[in-house]
């Protein structure tokens, strides 16, 4: 079998699906790997490194393309490359198939079987395979280092002699694993931190980081969704956020907001007047922007200053880190591997609930039945 490491092709990527200290017990099962040349230079892999722990590199993608049995990606492969797929070829990574199932449809055709990261079950035995966690975490803490860096202002409270320095005050909306990295790490740099979540569960562990958490009455509607996620408000509850996050907007010097719901685009929840009662040199960064931003002024992908208040809508900052987030995602990747890589050989067992879950279409048709439905082709018009 042999297994490719590609170099990722989508702008501004800089992570590698594996390292080459992940090699090691692939290689041990007698599989054979072979490097796209360059694919871990941002992450702190050389060529030289991968050859180094027992792997081939080449220059030749298409090679790669065309003779791997087994293809962990950062990204989903754009058309071209799915179409020069090898026939029955494994291929995990953050393929969006909620957002964008259409896309995958050249590799579905050949056929190949894929796996998305983003679909693995939130059950405990999973929790080591769970990259959106790994990469939710890198993001929550460079989120709020790329706040502290804009803010004209310190973090910390500081008493000096020449006068009292009051500390920053963060506000964190959404707090799961985004959002409660982000309380902790603005915690130890000494901010004032308060956070709201529409999942009244999200309250005690925003307590334990010695931040407020914000209630808000949502009138008996029921905001827990499955698997851990937040289920989708309806306009009445979204408006009783709207209105918590613009009153707490006055007296934050900074607000890092992730609320998302899978699948869905991300709720929006800061209106233009939230922006505005900010004081300017404020700053707000929309972890949510890839799902369209839970502001309503967000640019994905870009920076605004409004009125005096920088507002910034990153799109990939685990890319910013990409030497620690390729470690996290590579063992992330490694252990997914070990359910469907068995003494060397590739086996596909859909009985698995963690493979039946993840994967988004095998031998040709889908599976996971979310991604089934959005792949349904439109019935015809009647009539
Ligand atoms: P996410 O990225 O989908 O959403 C981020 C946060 O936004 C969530 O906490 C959600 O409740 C919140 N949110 C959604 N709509 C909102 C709204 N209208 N207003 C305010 N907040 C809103 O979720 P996530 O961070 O990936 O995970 C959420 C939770 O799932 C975690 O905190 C954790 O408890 C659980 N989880 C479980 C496992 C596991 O068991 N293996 C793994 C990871 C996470």
């Amino acid at each position: 079998m042999l297994l490719g490491i590609l170099k990722e092709s989508a702008q501004g990527e800089t992570r590698v699906a594996l390292l080459p200290s992940s090699l090691k017990s692939l290689l041990a099962q007698g599989i054979a790997i072979t490097v796209e040349s360059g694919a871990g230079a941002f992450s702190g892999a050389s060529d030289a490194a991968y050859t180094e722990a027992g792997a081939a590199v080449t220059a030749d993608r298409a090679s790669i393309l065309s003779n791997a049995d087994l293809i962990p990606v950062v990204n989903a492969p754009n058309a071209a490359d799915q179409a020069s797929l090898k026939h029955h070829a494994v291929v995990l990574g953050f393929l969006k198939p909620l957002d964008a199932p259409q896309a995958l449809a050249p590799a579905i055709e050949r056929p190949v079987t894929l796996f998305s990261m983003e679909l693995i079950p939130r059950i405990s035995r999973a929790q080591a395979m769970d990259a959106l966690s790994s990469m939710a975490t890198v993001a929550g803490y460079k989120a709020v280092i790329a706040a502290a860096d804009r803010l004209p202002r310190l973090f910390p409270m500081l008493m000096t002699a020449a006068g009292t320095i009051p500390p920053a005050r963060v506000f964190v909306i959404g707090a799961g694993v985004a959002g409660l990295q982000a309380i902790a790490t603005a915690r130890r740099l000494g901010a004032v931190v308060e956070a709201y979540d529409v999942r009244a569960a999200a309250g005690e562990q925003v307590r334990s980081l010695g931040a407020k958490f914000l209630d808000v009455d949502l009138g008996g509607i029921s905001a827990e969704g499955g698997g851990g996620y937040a289920a989708e408000l309806t306009e009445e509850a979204l408006d009783r956020g709207r209105d918590l996050i613009t009153r707490t907007a006055a007296h934050s010097d900074v607000i890092v907001t992730t609320a998302q719901v899978p699948g869905r685009p991300a709720p929006r929840l800061i209106r233009r007047a939230a922006i505005e009662a900010m004081r300017p040199g404020s700053v707000l960064v929309d972890l949510a922007a890839p799902a369209g931003g839970n502001c309503e002024l967000t640019q994905p992908g870009l920076t605004q200053i409004i009125g005096g208040v920088t507002l910034l809508a990153p799109l990939n900052l685990p890319a910013e880190v990409p030497v620690d987030s390729s470690a996290l995602y590579a063992r992330n990747i490694l252990n997914f591997l070990s359910l469907i890589v068995k003494n060397g050989n590739l086996t596909v067992d859909l009985a698995d609930e963690i493979l039946s879950g993840a994967c988004v279409s095998h031998q040709g048709k889908p599976v996971n039945p979310r991604v089934a439905k959005l792949l349904q082709p439109l019935p015809a018009p009647t009539g």
